[in-house]
């Protein structure tokens, strides 16, 4: 007997990357950083953990604060939230189950998919390019809603500014939501195009560039009036969204911009010299301005190569799709796991020689 609605049956639910809590697993598959939080965040939450007996403050004001500061925006212009994939989740579900049809890429976060299903959503997948890149054409057409995730995942690819600008004001009825969860590792936020279009929501995440995966924050920028909106979503569904010691964590991650620029500043050397390295051993390598790179080689299925560094103790993430199932999605890690994978991949390649 199933007590679940029928509506449901169907459901596809999104299939998170492996979590392995063994320390001595390099652990490349989920995009999350290798560093630990800045000393300010810890310091921060340090002080909440007792007062964790009294609710956190709906509204997170110390939080939007401090975002609001970092852009330069007004606080309400902010809503923070559980994870980036709770404001999506409330994206899905406030304003895109209308009548109008939403689009998006066909290879994006996963999670577009699901929440379209969950929230019945009708929406229309649009194949990038052969090189993978999105034509921003295909989403300027007007008439329909549009997440793009910038830059995109897993391809690690990015749209310019200028190209976001011309899909956010080519129907400026239709909503336009950036997802930009890796923009901090080489591209350009859109955030400075908030003022101009009232039709724009930039949604960002502290999982990545900020070292709070397991904290669970994110945060979505807008005028009021879509944050006042997404706030009613919020208040009908948790108002007490985000944990006292998660809300702290975040605020101190924002405010600590000397170690938020050392790290992000690490990852990207880092990217570099590993892509560098791959395109020598005749890897294909996407340009990557995100915090992994996306990859394949000719002489070993992207199942096999992921099968034998799990073997070896490195976890990378190999989505078993059609369009996917060559590549793998390597997170970029510390300068010295790095060139532990770089000698482990020079085996693997020996042995299939
Ligand atoms: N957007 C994109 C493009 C992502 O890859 C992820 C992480 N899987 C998210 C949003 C969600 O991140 P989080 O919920 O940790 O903020």
């Amino acid at each position: 007997m199933s007590f679940l609605n029928s509506i449901y049956a169907g459901l596809k639910p999104y299939t998170p990357g492996e979590q392995i809590n063994d320390p001595r697993i390099i652990k490349l598959n989920t995009n999350e950083s290798p560093f630990e939080p800045s000393e300010k965040a810890k310091a921060y939450a340090a002080e909440e953990i007792a007062r964790s007996r009294l609710y956190p403050d709906p509204e997170n004001l110390a939080l939007t604060a401090a975002i609001a500061d970092y852009y330069g925006l007004e606080n309400d212009r902010v809503l923070a939230t559980n994870g980036s994939d709770e404001v999506l989740y409330f994206i899905f579900a406030g304003f895109f189950t209308g009548e109008k049809p939403l689009l998006f890429p066909n290879i994006s976060y996963g999670f577009y998919r699901v929440y379209g299903d969950f929230c019945k959503v009708k929406y229309r997948e649009v194949p990038l390019k052969a090189d993978f890149s999105i034509d921003p054409a295909d989403y300027t057409k007007g008439g329909a809603n549009v997440i793009i995730a910038n830059p995109n995942a897993p391809t690690g690819l990015c749209l310019d500014l200028d190209d976001i600008e011309k899909i956010v004001k080519a129907d400026q009825k239709s909503l336009v939501v950036i997802d930009e969860a890796y923009v901090d590792f080489g591209g350009e936020s859109c955030v400075k195009l908030v003022d101009k279009y009232d039709n724009l929501i930039v949604v960002q995440t502290f999982s990545k560039s900020r070292q709070l995966a397991g904290a669970r924050v994110g945060f979505a920028i807008s005028q009021e009036k879509n944050i006042g909106d997404l706030k009613k979503i919020k208040y009908s569904i948790n108002p007490y969204n985000v944990s006292r010691v998660s809300a702290a964590l975040a605020r101190g991650a924002m405010e600590d911009r000397a170690y938020f620029d050392k790290t992000r500043g690490k990852i990207i050397a880092t990217r570099e010299s590993f892509t560098a390295f791959l395109r020598e051993r005749d890897f294909f390598v996407l340009d990557s301005s995100a915090n992994f790179v996306f990859t394949r080689h000719g002489k070993i299925k992207g199942k096999v190569l992921y099968k034998c560094l799990k073997e070896r103790g490195i976890l990378v993430r190999h989505f078993d799709t059609d369009l996917l199932t060559d590549y793998v999605r390597i997170t970029i890690g510390k300068k010295e796991d790095m060139l532990f994978l770089a000698e482990v991949l020079d085996d693997i390649l020996q042995e299939v020689d």
